[in-house]
């Protein structure tokens, strides 16, 4: 292995310890602190660990995390009812309703979200946010195309006059991942599932983001030799042999996927770390900057209520 490994989990401690000054700022002005209420509905096991991360995450972190459960049999009326308690809640300063929503209501998925107060919408998913942020003047903007970006400024990554390549197009990572870069001053394509060519799309990038959702989908082709690979899949594999296919039989992580049942993989297959200069691991890269944007994406809307100078980050 060639490339430089970019550890998210190093940034995302650094982003959290910064973030305790201004906790305990807003926490003495506003006589309480900063409020984050999730709605989970079903019992979903890949949603309940995003969860119980985030409530240990907040808790940790001095914030007050409340979890509202609801059943899978839910109405969308009653998650919308959910939505607008903690819409009008005095102690709670940021929502986040767990996506996805149980198959019976998953169509109602945008409508849930669009019920979100956007002063509240930590995920940055409401379209008043969204707006702002093709604006360049957004504060809530999604958590992990924000982390990513928040990694490479503090590594020291160029973005500015840089050949960006993001693979992926959706509302959670690829659109404000490329909206991001673009403010940045990136020379920005998206790709998607109907891009011709597009392994040598992406060999041009400088700086390439697969946000995918298929393990290992990106082979050392796609890449330009010391480019700046961020790997944002996560991919559960509990198929042996697909997994002995993708990493090779003589690789360990079998043994760790015959113990635990599965393994999570990436969209970047590891033969790139041959190629690239810089590359996220899964896990320990983009996972845990979600997570510390999250808690400060919850301070920043806990200071936007109490009327503290919040930078606009768009
Ligand atoms: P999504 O399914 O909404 O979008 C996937 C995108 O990939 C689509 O835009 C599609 O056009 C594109 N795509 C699919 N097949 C393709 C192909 N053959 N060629 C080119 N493009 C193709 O997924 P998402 O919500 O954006 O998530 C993507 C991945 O990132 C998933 O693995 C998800 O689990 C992961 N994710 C990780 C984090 C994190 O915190 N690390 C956060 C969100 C999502």
């Amino acid at each position: 292995m060639s490339a430089r490994l970019l550890m998210g989990a190093e940034v995302a401690a650094e982003i959290r310890a910064e973030l305790r000054d201004r906790l305990e700022a807003i926490t003495a002005r506003a006589g309480r602190p900063p409020g984050l209420g999730i709605i989970l509905v079903g019992e979903d096991p890949g949603s309940e660990l995003y969860v119980r991360s985030k409530l240990k995450a907040a808790s940790e972190s001095g914030l007050r995390a409340d979890l509202e459960r609801l059943p899978a049999t839910a109405s969308l009326d009653a998650v919308l009812a959910a939505v607008d308690r903690l819409n009008r809640s005095d102690v709670h300063d940021g929502i986040l309703v767990q996506d996805p929503l149980p198959p019976g209501i998953a169509g109602g998925t945008r409508a849930v979200f669009d019920a979100i107060s956007p002063e509240k919408d930590i995920d940055g998913f409401h379209p008043i946010n969204v707006g702002r942020l093709v604006q360049g003047r957004a504060v809530l903007v999604a958590c992990t195309p924000s982390g990513i970006v928040e990694m490479l400024e503090r590594r020291g990554i160029p973005i500015a006059g840089r050949r960006a390549v993001v693979i992926g197009r959706s509302d959670i990572v690829g659109k404000p991942m490329a909206l991001l870069l673009l403010h940045r001053h990136a020379t920005v394509t998206i790709c998607h599932s109907k891009t011709p060519d597009l392994a040598a799309t992406c060999a041009t990038a400088d700086i390439l983001v697969a946000a995918i959702g298929r393990p290992f989908f990106v082979r050392s082709t796609f890449v330009k030799p010391g480019a700046t690979v961020v790997d944002v899949g996560i991919n559960r594999v509990s198929d042996p042999v697909l997994a002995a296919t993708l990493l090779g039989p003589d690789s360990p992580r079998l043994a760790a996927l015959a113990q635990r049942g599965s393994i999570v993989l990436g969209d970047v297959h590891q033969e790139v770390a041959d190629v690239a200069g810089a590359l996220t691991p899964v896990p320990g890269g983009v996972g845990p900057l979600t997570i510390a944007i999250l808690l400060k994406n919850t301070l920043l809307a806990a200071e936007g209520r109490f009327s503290v100078a919040a930078g606009a980050r768009g």
